[in-house]
């Protein structure tokens, strides 16, 4: 599902957060936001997302506006830094959540859950800590059910802020490959959230470099590393 973003805007207080953004996100792509903290990428995330309303602008998702659709309607999936498990539950019933809560008519039955809940723990290799809790899992364990229970209700779109921030460098690595077999292999759009811009270089498709609420640049990894557009992206690369 492609998402349009045509000239967000979003002040807080007096503070501007989002200056006039304007995107496309290709149906199946895998894009990066990257730039500094407080550079407007968590509330373009929001905004795409249905969380936070912009002051003016438009999303739409495959053409259609979704500007005024709630959350609910909108067929995202979530992976959040501090969208943590829910820690009385195990992690079949974590996974399972997502499709638990839906509204009956939509509900699948008992035998469909148990056999999609195995299908995605399969997926995420820990299938065999289905009946653990979470705080018997590792950081990076941890993150692999939430991408699954994320996946669970067969999101058009997956939207991740920072989602491997908390974990140190070498299970961030992992992750990331992780990140990438998923979405491709369940023919998804991402759109993630990092500072970290060797993150976002080795694992999107394409690069968003933010800097005060504006878009700096727009590229695959190689544009935006070999030919960065402005003085800040360049900078900000640390070439
Ligand atoms: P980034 O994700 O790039 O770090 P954010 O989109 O989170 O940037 O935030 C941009 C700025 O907007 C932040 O510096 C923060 O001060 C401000 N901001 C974000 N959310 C709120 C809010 N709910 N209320 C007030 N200010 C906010």
């Amino acid at each position: 599902m492609s998402i349009q973003v045509r000239n967000l805007s979003k002040q807080f207080g007096t503070f501007s957060a989002l200056r006039d953004v304007s995107l496309e996100v290709r149906s199946g792509e895998l894009l990066a936001l990257l730039g500094p903290s407080g550079s407007g990428k968590t509330t373009l995330l929001r905004v795409i997302a249905g969380l936070e309303a912009a002051d003016t602008g438009q999303v739409l998702f495959q053409g259609e506006d979704a500007t005024d659709q709630h959350v609910r309607e909108r067929q995202v999936g979530f992976v959040f830094q501090h969208y943590a498990l829910f820690r009385n539950m195990t992690i079949f019933e974590n996974v399972a959540f997502g499709l638990r809560v839906r509204p009956r008519k939509f509900r699948p039955t008992e035998a469909e859950i148990r056999s999609r809940v195995h299908e995605l723990l399969k997926l995420v290799q820990l299938d065999w800590l289905a009946d653990r809790y979470p705080h018997q899992l590792s950081g990076g364990q941890r993150q692999r059910i939430a991408l699954a229970r994320a996946l669970a209700v067969e999101p058009k779109v997956l939207l991740l802020d920072e989602p491997f921030g908390a974990l140190d460098a070498k299970v961030r690595k992992e992750l990331r490959s992780w990140l990438r077999r998923l979405h491709d292999e369940m023919h998804i759009t991402s759109v993630f959230v990092t500072h970290d811009q060797e993150e976002a270089l080795e694992v999107a498709d394409r690069v968003v470099v933010m800097n005060e609420g504006r878009i700096e640049q727009i590229g695959t990894p190689d544009e935006v590393y070999e030919r960065p557009a402005s003085p800040f992206v360049y900078e900000f690369l640390g070439k």
